[in-house]
């Protein structure tokens, strides 16, 4: 079927900066353990990004190619095996795993054995790729397996999670990263226990889906740290009991306010602040690492503070949990009022994804979501 898509050309390169525009492909119908989606929104998110700046050695991602990996729509079409959904569902498109692999079969499918080239190759495990040129030339279209800056796409059906009655679709998609990122490191991997204290380092999508999260636990400090005044307001209204603005007094402010260090740290940004994550934790505090600095960034941090005290570090990818299930209860959460994701996103027209893409860089909205055309 005909379909329009955004075109990832070139990544950034001494030659001159990315370029995304949108152009129509042919797009293959699905195999047997895959459904075709019309995708209605599609989150912009960080590892885009990532993959746009070309910062991910270790993965090469190829070019040309079809990214966006926060997509929701509708089921128009599923393969002959798929039991889980049907036409006319609304789903998410979450994480893809290979659901074979001994981290899949134990309930951790988001750390799957394939997950990687699930994510990162551009095509399917075996080389193909749904998406053609019209001039017949197949470009690379299995970007987290959904590649969902397209009006349509193909994704796995064990991938998908179905929203529920009464929720709009359309502001679900983010749930499939960033969002979920930062609730699933508090939800199921920090898990706060009641009467304590979390710091969550970046007022994004990853940190502001961690204060929602913690204001559903018994946490009763929670700090958010950003360098922007409106996030750190917005961290206010959705959980946060205090806010800092990011200078080099944070550490100590963050220790004062805490009674001498916090039980909890999320580190959130894209700027790599796993040292000051780690230095505010108190005894035997747990910090959760969750943001978007680029995948080469190392962190330096002493060891006696570490042994010392008997701090934790627990590296965190989409929130961890058991995916897609998780996206169900967060929506869920969602429709009873006590997640309200709406107020992190701003929908953009598809033709619009470069300033989407921009607005996403900058930090002036938090998620921007693009909308398809119908
Ligand atoms: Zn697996
Ligand atoms: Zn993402």
């Amino acid at each position: 079927m005909r379909v329009q898509a955004a075109i990832m050309e070139k990544k950034d390169s001494p030659e001159g900066p990315y370029q995304v525009g949108i152009e129509d492909l042919e797009l293959e119908g699905p195999r047997a353990d895959e459904v075709l989606i019309r995708v209605t929104s599609c989150g912009v998110c960080g590892t885009d990004r990532h993959v746009l700046h070309d910062e991910m050695p270790m993965n090469p991602y190829p070019t040309p190619s079809v990214l966006g990996h926060e997509g929701a729509g509708i089921v128009e079409a599923v393969g002959e095996d798929c039991t889980l959904v049907e036409p006319g569902d609304r789903v998410v498109m979450g994480f893809p795993f290979c659901g074979q692999c001994v981290h899949c079969r134990s309930g951790r499918p988001i750390y799957c054995l394939e997950g990687e080239q699930l994510r990162y190759k551009g095509y399917r495990l075996d080389g193909s790729t749904p998406f053609q040129r019209l001039d017949g030339s197949p470009i690379s279209g299995r970007f987290f397996q959904q590649s969902s800056w397209s009006t349509h796409t193909i994704a796995l059906e064990r991938q998908l999670a179905k929203v529920p009655e009464g929720v709009d679709h359309d502001l679900m998609g983010p749930l499939g990263c960033s969002i979920s990122t930062g609730a699933g490191t508090v939800l199921e991997e920090l898990q706060p226990r009641p009467g304590t204290s979390i710091a969550v380092f970046g007022a994004g999508a990853v940190g502001l889906g961690a204060i929602m999260a913690a204001q559903l636990t018994g946490a009763v400090t929670i700090i958010a740290v950003d360098t922007e005044p409106n996030r750190l307001e917005l961290a206010r209204e959705l959980g946060a009991t205090h806010t800092l603005v990011s200078s080099d007094d944070t550490i100590d402010a963050v220790r004062d306010l805490t009674g001498g260090g916090a039980d909890y740290s999320v580190e959130a940004t894209n700027r790599n602040l796993m040292v000051e994550a780690v230095a505010v934790l108190g005894v035997h505090g747990v910090c959760g690492a969750a943001g978007a600095s680029r995948p080469t960034d190392k962190m330096d941090l002493y060891h006696q503070d570490i042994v010392e005290y008997g701090k934790r570090i627990v590296g965190v990818l989409g929130g961890g949990g058991p995916a897609p299930l998780n996206l169900e209860y967060l929506m869920n959460l969602h429709a009873r009022g006590r997640f309200p994701i709406d107020k992190l996103i701003r929908f953009y027209d598809f033709a619009d994804i470069n300033q989407a893409i921009q607005d996403s860089e900058s930090g002036q909205v938090v998620k921007p979501v693009l909308r398809m055309p119908a």
